[in-house]
């Protein structure tokens, strides 16, 4: 036997420590048709959505290069949403609001919504008001895009919120 005993074994689980290095920058491709639509977001404030040849229907999300209907290929028939619509529905926020999956407390107050645009298109977003009371079904509302061009860069998510406006 060696001089001294050997250490003894720590009894339990060994852990070893992992240190990530947050946040981690990385690039990916979008493809051609959501990059269409994350570079009109940036680019030139605009929303856009491929046209089915067949159908005729936008595809918006997500932008499709089949239509998930007609099973064809949608070619590059590219049409420009409207920033102008009506709420048609939208969720009272009760706080504290917590991300079920992070844990997380939330910070966006702006309650979702379901605004019809006015092309017929039913739309998913945030809404600016944040006042239930002043809040309503069938106002008329607007994209406010977010302005500082480094900022955007994430689809329709460059559209901070609907704002209500009067007409
Ligand atoms: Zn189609």
């Amino acid at each position: 036997m060696a001089k001294g005993s050997p250490t003894k074994k720590a009894e339990g689980p060994e852990y070893i420590r992992i240190v990530f290095d947050l946040p981690r920058h990385y690039d990916w491709s979008t493809g051609s048709y959501l990059g269409k639509v994350y570079a009109e977001a940036k680019e030139n404030k605009k929303m856009v959505a491929p046209r089915c040849p067949k159908c005729k229907k936008l595809w918006a999300r997500p932008p499709s290069p089949v239509c998930p209907k007609c099973k064809v290929d949608m070619g590059w028939d590219w049409v420009e949403l409207p920033l102008t619509g009506t709420i048609f529905q939208y969720t009272y926020q009760v706080y504290p609001l917590w991300d079920p999956h992070e844990g997380e407390r939330w910070s966006n107050p702006h309650p979702p919504a379901i605004i019809l645009l006015d092309n017929g298109i039913y739309f998913r977003h945030l809404l600016e008001e944040t006042d239930t009371k002043k809040l309503k079904e069938g106002m008329r509302v607007q994209a406010v895009w977010e302005e500082d061009y480094e900022k955007r860069g994430k689809g329709f998510q460059d559209i901070l919120y609907f704002r209500t406006i009067e007409e």
